[in-house]
């Protein structure tokens, strides 16, 4: 059975590709910081494990690939989903928020591409890296989190670069606005107003449709895609029009 690993898998998008990988043959391990919650979603689901694992601490990565491992013996996908979000420009984004965004949105991308690389090489398998149409676009308020995204997207191309020879792929997904906890504790009313009227879709995506392009990536039916970023922004890349 083809495993995955899935950072940031408790909630939200990371757990909607869970249960689209579940349902396509794959077994899953969930990797999540946050215990309780990965407990709870863990419990209620099969072929699947879970690892309390901070992406953005090196030895809690390595000892993660390595439990994924000693638990089902290979890795054929990484998807590096866990990220956090922080609003603010730059005057107002002190060194520790900037930090701290950099921290689980690039360096946990970097750790754990580099613990499961080993492993993918042995699967020529694949790995999909979650950035966000904030790393497309310059705003006035993503000082840290565009510019993290945006370095997701250089980094997909590197990987891409780098370990095509052994067969492994790499893209990166840009989802548009989805209502997860991330979104809705930095969307405010006048942000989600102005993606609404921005999207031409006119509404915001769900996990579901995110989960649904990260999941076509990882298969084979993706054999030949590697080093793309692909938007699911409902088109709000194609309009030009600024992040609100
Ligand atoms: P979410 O808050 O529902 O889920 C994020 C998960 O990541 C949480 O379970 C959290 O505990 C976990 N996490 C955070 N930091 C971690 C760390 N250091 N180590 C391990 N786990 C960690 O948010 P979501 O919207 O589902 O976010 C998933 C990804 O999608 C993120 O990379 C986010 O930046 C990206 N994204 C989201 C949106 C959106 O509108 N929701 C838009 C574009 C991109």
């Amino acid at each position: 059975m083809k495993t995955a690993i899935i950072t940031g898998a408790a909630r939200g998008i990371g757990l909607a590709t869970t249960d689209l990988l579940l349902a396509t043959g794959w077994q899953v391990a969930m990797i999540d910081r946050d215990s309780e919650a990965l407990a709870a979603a863990v419990s209620s689901r099969t072929n699947v494990h879970g690892i309390d694992c901070d992406v953005s601490e090196e030895s809690s990565v390595n000892s993660m690939v390595d439990e994924t491992l000693r638990h089902f013996g290979r890795i054929d996908g990484l998807v590096n989903n866990a990220g956090v979000a922080d609003f603010g420009p730059i005057a107002e984004t002190d060194f520790v928020r900037w930090k701290t965004v950099m921290e689980t949105n690039l360096d946990g991308v970097f750790l754990c591409t580099q613990a499961a690389t080993p492993a993918l090489k042995e699967s020529k398998g694949a790995i999909v890296n979650i950035a966000s149409i904030s790393g497309l676009r310059a705003s006035t308020l993503r000082v840290a989190y565009g510019t993290s995204k945006a370095a997701v997207i250089q980094l997909t191309l590197q990987q891409a670069a780098e370990l095509g020879e052994f067969g492994i792929r790499a893209n990166t997904v840009c989802p548009g606005p989805v209502r997860t906890k991330l979104a809705m504790a930095v969307h405010t009313q006048d942000i989600i107003d102005a993606y609404h009227d921005a999207i031409p879709l006119n509404r915001y995506g769900s996990e579901n449709e995110i989960g649904e392009v990260i999941a076509f990536l990882l298969s084979e039916k993706a054999s030949y895609v590697t080093g793309q970023t692909i938007a699911a922004d409902g088109g709000f890349e194609a309009t030009g029009v600024g992040l609100p």
